[in-house]
């Protein structure tokens, strides 16, 4: 990725400024992050090497545009035609441009930007509920190409999904708030928009965890060269068409995907059947061991909330159990972080089946192997 800084300063405008980063890294260095003015970059989508080339290509990756301030600032209105100029020029280029002010889109773009251009993308900040309230429905009526929703720093809960419905929104990213004075930021409320995304096919991404975290109930102060690599870990972005996502069809790549995820997660893949395990199976015989999943699947798992979610599946005592553990089908949050499968609703006929259908498929493998 790039950056291009056209103009560096801004004004606060809504909840998610109170601790902007800009404010406080100038702050730091005794400067007015409130004083608007252009950078030496400010043209550096035309700026040339010695060679004659552009410095910026497209192997630098996606241009993240005027990241020191917001690109619909008013104060910076006498500026913004030539940017859009310099965007025009380098189609080979992608922009994207962050903005909480998306309100000021229209008295902002160029008179030849007619549906949107192809190279831009905006991305609409939107940190609380009513926030997104107010920007979303503006955002979506706006002629652009390609829409992407940041809620960060994410400050509540956001329900988002009727602006999802659309189609409209190409990418959701979540993140907490970084730095000493932050906000702290709920696991819930990223699961929850993840969910959302999940349901409308959206990619979603979550980005950090911010410094102050709240997981379970329990509050944790992250240090801020963690607060990215702990969101990853947490292993709860997602794409659409990848993994299990479209489990539904059932197709083997996914599958395929799907265990060796698992095979490579150390707690997953210390699983494994044992001689009692096998000597059971080959007493019932499969189908009855299939019988019997489709039986905890139903009473354990598919329920809105099921009770004890969480620590609902012992840890021996059935094939099944272990297979569960194996597989990440053992509670709801499990299903949701592995298969994709939202929590807090009941489980689908679909859904049961195919969790069923993971479990023998890896129950079967298991026993060929040591039988
Ligand atoms: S709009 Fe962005 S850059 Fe401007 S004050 Fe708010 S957080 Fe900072
Ligand atoms: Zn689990």
């Amino acid at each position: 990725m790039a950056i291009w800084n056209p103009w560096h300063g801004c004004r606060k405008i809504s909840p998610g400024c109170a601790n902007c980063y800009v404010y406080r890294r100038d702050e730091s260095i005794g400067k007015d992050a409130s004083v608007v003015s252009k950078t030496g970059d400010y043209a550096l989508p035309l700026k040339k090497n010695r060679q004659g080339e552009y410095k910026l290509t497209a192997d630098d990756g996606v241009v993240f545009t005027c990241m020191t301030s917001d690109f619909f600032l008013d104060l910076a209105d006498d500026w913004r035609q030539e940017c859009w100029d310099m965007i025009r020029q380098r189609q080979d280029l992608h922009f994207c441009i962050i903005t909480k002010r998306i309100d000021r889109f229209r008295l902002c773009i160029p008179p030849d930007w007619g549906d949107g251009w192809d190279n831009v993308t905006i991305c609409n900040t939107c940190e609380d509920q009513e926030r997104a309230d107010y920007r979303l429905p503006v955002f979506l009526e706006l002629p652009i190409k390609h829409r992407e929703i940041i809620c960060e720093p994410m400050l509540g809960e956001i329900k988002i999904e009727k602006y999802l419905a659309t189609g409209l929104i190409e990418n959701v990213t979540c993140g907490g708030e970084s730095g000493d004075n932050a906000r702290s930021c709920d696991m819930r409320w990223i699961q929850e928009v993840r969910r959302e995304c999940v349901r409308c096919g959206v990619p979603f991404y979550f980005k950090q965890t911010g410094t102050v975290f709240v997981r379970d109930g329990k509050t944790y102060h992250i240090e801020r060269k963690y607060q990215m690599s702990q969101a990853k870990r947490s292993g709860y972005s997602y794409i659409p068409g990848t993994a299990s996502a479209n489990w539904i069809r059932y197709e083997l790549p996914e599958r395929e995907e799907l265990f060796n995820r698992l095979r490579k997660s150390d707690f997953r893949s210390r699983f494994h059947l044992n001689d009692n395990d096998i000597a059971y199976i080959s007493e019932k015989g499969i189908e009855v061991i299939r019988s019997h999943a489709q039986d905890f699947v139903e009473k354990r798992l598919s329920a809105e909330n099921p009770e004890n979610d969480g620590k609902q599946t012992p840890m021996k005592g059935h094939p099944v159990f272990i297979a569960q553990h194996a597989t990440a089908c053992c509670c709801r949050g499990c299903l949701e972080k592995w298969h994709n499968i939202p929590a807090g609703k009941v489980l689908t006929k679909d859904e049961r089946a195919y969790i069923t259908d993971v479990l023998m498929q890896w129950i079967e493998a298991e026993y060929k192997h040591k039988h």
